[in-house]
């Protein structure tokens, strides 16, 4: 099935590695422009910018931590730059670590909230002006907000504010013409799966109907259904990929 996505602008964040790098190389493949950021991790970023120079679109990989307001500003100019205006935006960086309640530092919640939840704000507030009707806004949550995770209290509270956040904007831009959803993915096979132990990883695959870990690109599927007309009556929705958990 085609998306028809060809020509079309996108902003991905966190775009280096793991579910947002699927996430890039699967739009640039249907032939969209893509600007995307990374935080910290240079390689990862200049390995994206080689696997994008073999795709027709014109791309921009910048470093921006999504979490400081200053660096989305200059996010937003390079879109702005590069792309002129926008037709989607996937909000997929994101920040995790384990930690008892009773030991999360107020830095620590901080710093997971930052990033998952007050980033998704200031990414898609900063990138309304540059979109118009037909727009798509995609967040990647997580099914963890749903079921609740012990040591992820902080994790879980921003992937649940992000499905408020979506679900209120909807209605507010329902009427411009402009979707939000959220595709919630359950357990991806990403740098964080690598370390998982042997028993833990067996574990997460048998607690799925389909017996395995999530790839990538399979959630980078679901990001093209929604960044595209095909999904066009779907707004304020939550898509979960995970299996079957
Ligand atoms: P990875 O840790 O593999 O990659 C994260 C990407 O986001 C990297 O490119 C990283 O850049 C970038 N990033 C991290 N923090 C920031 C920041 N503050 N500003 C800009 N970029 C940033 O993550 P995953 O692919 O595993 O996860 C992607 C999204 O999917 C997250 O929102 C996560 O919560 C969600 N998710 C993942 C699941 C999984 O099983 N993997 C399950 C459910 C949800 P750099 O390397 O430079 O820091």
């Amino acid at each position: 099935m085609s998306f028809r996505l060809d020509g079309k602008n996108v902003l991905v964040t966190g775009g280096s590695r793991g579910i947002g790098r699927a996430v890039v190389l699967a739009l640039a493949q249907e032939g969209c422009n893509v600007v995307t950021c990374y935080r910290a991790d240079k390689e990862a970023a200049e390995r994206l910018e080689r696997d994008l120079s073999g795709t027709k679109g014109r791309h921009s990989v910048v470093r921006a931590d999504v979490s400081r307001p200053e660096d989305v500003t200059g996010l937003l100019d390079e879109c702005r730059a590069t792309l002129g205006a926008l037709d989607v935006v996937v909000h997929n960086a994101g920040a995790i670590s384990h930690v008892p309640f009773a030991e999360l530092e107020l830095d620590e919640w901080r710093r997971v909230l930052d990033t998952n939840l007050t980033g998704m704000y200031l990414v898609v507030r900063g990138a309304l002006p540059l979109m118009s009707a037909g727009g798509s806004v995609i967040a990647i949550g997580s099914k963890a907000a749903m079921v609740g995770v012990p040591l992820r209290t902080h994790y879980t509270a921003s992937k649940a504010g992000e499905l408020g956040l979506a679900r209120s904007l909807s209605k507010e831009l329902g009427p411009r013409g402009i979707r939000i959803n959220v595709v919630a993915p359950g357990i991806i096979n990403t740098d964080a799966a690598a370390g998982l132990s042997p028993e833990h990883a067996q574990r997460y695959r048998t607690m799925t109907a389909l017996g395995r870990l999530g790839e990538p690109e399979e959630v980078a599927d679901v990001v093209l259904f929604l960044s595209s007309d095909r999904s066009r009556y779907m707004t304020g929705e939550t898509v979960h990929v995970d299996g079957g958990i």
